[in-house]
């Protein structure tokens, strides 16, 4: 794949950058080094000081890069604008609180003297530099909720970006920059996905972590697992998203689309697996096809648009197949279904019912804007549907019932349950998936531990 903007609306290649040979690969790896030596010695509200001035920065440019972004994988502009905005708020979160969440912990009083301490703590260090492999689809976001942890734990960061994003991946760099980072705190590779092994196997890099599609986990994870490098992997979802007859139909249905079709469908936490009660089903189904059949497709620069263009012409194919092969298997198609004619890797807003085991769509990610309905008798059934995936990202219930909410918290086999409402990550909470996923979390406190050297302090 070359690296290269190619706008998703048109199909335009607008630029194409040359990837970094073994010379300036090597230079960036000793700099991150050097640089994490003296990097790592500094103070929390050193880091912190930074890290705002990089969240100010950022909020100055929303504008601009919210257009780089757009130009560069399709997200409606005033998506990209918040997801620049919020990267800001998480840059100001961790600043603000990675001091407490890192802060020396002392083990009971009945154990230190157990362990015939005279005291003893456990400290949180970095662990060095460490690798990003990052996907396109929220190409600041992805980065951003990585490198704000990483850079207060005193950690710093080697950005592997996707190939179709390097203008982002170079305004990040930029940004860290600019804001007073020093040069090798934050360094973006331009290479491609055949280069990161090399890179991993290389002792000055320390840990990886790697958000995109299950190939890619895997291939990152064995070479780490090879070389005894910890991994956090964030992987793939099909999330569901169960409506019980207690909900407010109304809303459960609105909010829906948006949980379907934000960032153009292509999100891991996006819902795609809809299971309503058979109580509400047709009512659900009226309302939620209405509203996706609704939508404004078209130019993501246009301020008005809900859907824009998927990132690549590889990815609508694929979509498309997914669509074709659940249509073969007698799925019934309620909205969208056909590629429009024209330029630019347009796929409509498409609600797929009558869904089966056999059918691709059922257990693979359709990332793009299609939802798959499934008619559920009860809520035995509906856990049944929604675990029967190879995927545990999140999940999303509408009930008004505690009881069957104790029970979908019990039995949902997701890295999060939101109850009446769409999933959607906040610094303050942990973030990752289990089963084919991934594994570990990012965000909050368990996200900026992930990368440290926790250090039992033993004094005799
Ligand atoms: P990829 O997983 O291929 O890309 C994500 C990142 O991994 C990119 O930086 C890519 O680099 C890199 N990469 C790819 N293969 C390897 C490898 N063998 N070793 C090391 N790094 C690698 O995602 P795609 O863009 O191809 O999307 C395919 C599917 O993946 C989607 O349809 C979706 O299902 C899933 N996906 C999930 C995402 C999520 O948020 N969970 C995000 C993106 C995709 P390069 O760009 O140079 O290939």
């Amino acid at each position: 794949m070359p690296i290269a903007t190619v706008n998703p609306a048109n199909g335009e290649t607008l630029k194409t950058y040359e990837a970094m040979g073994e010379e300036e690969l090597e230079r960036r790896l000793q700099l991150a080094e050097a640089t994490f030596r003296t990097y790592r010695t500094t103070t929390y509200p050193e880091r912190a000081r930074l890290l705002n001035r990089a969240a100010d920065l950022l909020e100055e440019d929303q504008r601009d890069i919210g257009r780089v972004m757009t130009t560069e994988m399709g997200k409606p502009v005033k998506q990209a604008r918040a997801e620049a905005a919020k990267c800001a708020k998480a840059m100001r979160w961790y600043a603000e609180h990675a001091a407490e969440l890192l802060a020396d912990e002392e083990p009971s009083a009945v154990d230190v003297k157990d362990s015939g301490a005279a005291r003893a703590l456990v400290r949180y260090r970095p662990l060095g530099p460490v690798l990003a492999v990052m996907p396109w689809n929220f190409p600041l976001w992805q980065v951003v909720r990585f490198a704000a942890p990483a850079l207060m734990a005193g950690n710093v960061g080697l950005l592997k970006h996707a190939s179709n994003v390097p203008q982002t991946a170079l305004y990040l760099e930029d940004l860290f920059h600019r804001a007073g980072f020093t040069e090798g705190c934050f360094q973006t590779l331009l290479i491609g996905s055949g280069a990161v092994d090399e890179i991993l196997r290389d002792e000055r890099v320390k840990a990886a972590t790697l958000t995109g599609s299950e190939p890619a986990g895997r291939a990152v994870a064995a070479t780490a697992g090879e070389m005894i490098k910890k991994t956090v992997l964030e992987l793939g979802g099909s999330d569901p998203y169960v409506v019980m007859p207690s909900a407010d139909v109304d809303r459960a249905a609105q909010v829906a689309v948006t949980a379907r079709v934000q960032n153009n469908g292509q999100s891991c936490i996006a819902a795609k697996r809809f299971i309503v009660h058979t109580d509400v089903y047709d009512a659900f189904t009226e309302r939620f096809v209405a509203g996706m059949a609704a939508l404004r497709v078209g130019d993501p620069l246009e301020e008005e648009t809900d859907v824009g263009p998927l990132a690549s012409e590889q990815g609508r194919s694929d979509l498309e197949e997914l669509v074709d092969d659940a249509r073969r298997f007698g799925a019934a198609v309620l909205c969208g279904g056909e590629r429009p004619d024209g330029p630019g890797w347009y796929y409509p807003p498409t609600v797929l019912s009558g869904i089966t085991r056999e059918m691709r769509i059922h257990r693979e990610e359709a990332f793009g804007p299609v939802a798959t309905l499934y008619r559920a008798a009860d809520l035995d059934e509906a856990v049944l549907i929604a675990n029967d995936s190879p995927f545990g990202l999140s999940s999303n219930v509408w009930t008004r019932d505690e009881a069957e909410v104790d029970r979908f918290v019990r039995d949902l086999e997701a890295g999060a349950v939101y109850v009446n409402g769409m999933t959607a990550s906040h610094p303050g909470f942990p973030f990752g998936g289990v089963k084919r996923s991934g594994y570990g979390r990012e965000l909050s406190g368990h996200g900026i531990r992930e990368f440290c050297n926790i250090t039992t302090v033993w004094h005799g």
